[in-house]
């Protein structure tokens, strides 16, 4: 017998035939696609083709035109604090503390009061920032910044993550940190992920499967897993990927 999903059990997210428009016009047209709960899918493609856009319909920041999207089975409408929009740079609050930042992410997920300093203290144990606690964000660096941001967007354990190219503007160290950071925050605490990049190695290292999106307007043009282990299985991979991602 399977035990019943609890509050904190990752989402399956479900897009059957998804279309979302800004002002009548397609961005993304007749998407299918179904995250299963706990994977990381990663979602790629050319600038413009609709990655964020289908970011957001999954948050429930902009309506479907067509299709519906599902969170274990019920249409998302609104917003939810189960699926989370992490690290986008502006949402740390200037004037805030470190500390003070992460909380409030964890107030507004709904964590009752009493808990939320002991929670607050153990993200930032987990992404080594005990010591910026009660710094402001403007006195850290790029890379400090985007751990609050993981810290807050993982802080109250939501159920799916969706994240838009989090680690895009770090340089290449800061950039592996944060990849294998946020590999271990998932495996202490596990959620679906749909991932947004650009960047093919980012891709294979995060990814459990690899959708490629085509033009704006069109629909998925590849849908690839990703082998365990590297070696040739996996450079075919890269290989099928950036094919799917140059051939127009
Ligand atoms: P990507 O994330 O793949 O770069 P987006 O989802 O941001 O693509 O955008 C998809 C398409 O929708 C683009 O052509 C973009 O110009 C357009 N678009 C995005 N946001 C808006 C908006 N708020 N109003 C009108 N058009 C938009």
């Amino acid at each position: 017998m399977t035990a019943a999903p609890t509050a904190a059990d990752p989402l399956t997210l479900e897009l059957d035939g998804v279309s979302v428009s800004y002002r009548g016009v397609p961005a993304v047209r007749d998407l299918h696609l179904t995250v299963r709960p706990g994977e990381r899918l990663v979602l790629t493609g050319p600038s413009g083709c609709g990655k964020s856009t289908v970011l957001r319909a999954i948050a429930g920041l902009l309506p479907a035109a067509a299709g519906t999207i599902r969170a274990d089975g019920d249409p998302v409408r609104s917003t939810s604090r189960d699926r989370a929009m992490v690290f986008q740079e502006d949402a740390l609050l200037p004037w805030r503390t470190v500390r003070s930042n992460v909380l409030l992410a964890l107030g507004l997920r709904g964590v009752p009061r009493s808990q939320r300093p002991a929670q607050a203290d153990r993200w930032l144990d987990e992404v080594g920032l005990t010591a910026y606690a009660r710094h402001l964000p403007r006195e850290l660096s790029g890379g400090m910044r985007q751990r609050v941001q993981l810290a807050r967007g993982l802080a109250g354990a939501p159920r799916a993550v969706l994240a838009d190219e989090p680690f895009g503007a770090l340089d290449a160290q800061t950039r592996a940190t944060m990849q294998s950071l946020l590999l271990r925050t998932l495996d202490a605490h596990p959620a679906t992920v749909v991932f947004v990049t650009h960047d093919v190695d980012e891709a294979l290292l995060l990814g459990h499967r690899v959708a490629v999106m085509g033009r704006r307007g069109e629909s998925l043009r590849e849908l690839i897993e990703v082998p365990d282990s590297d070696g040739p299985a996996r450079a075919a991979v890269r290989a099928a990927i950036l094919a799917a991602l140059t051939d127009h």
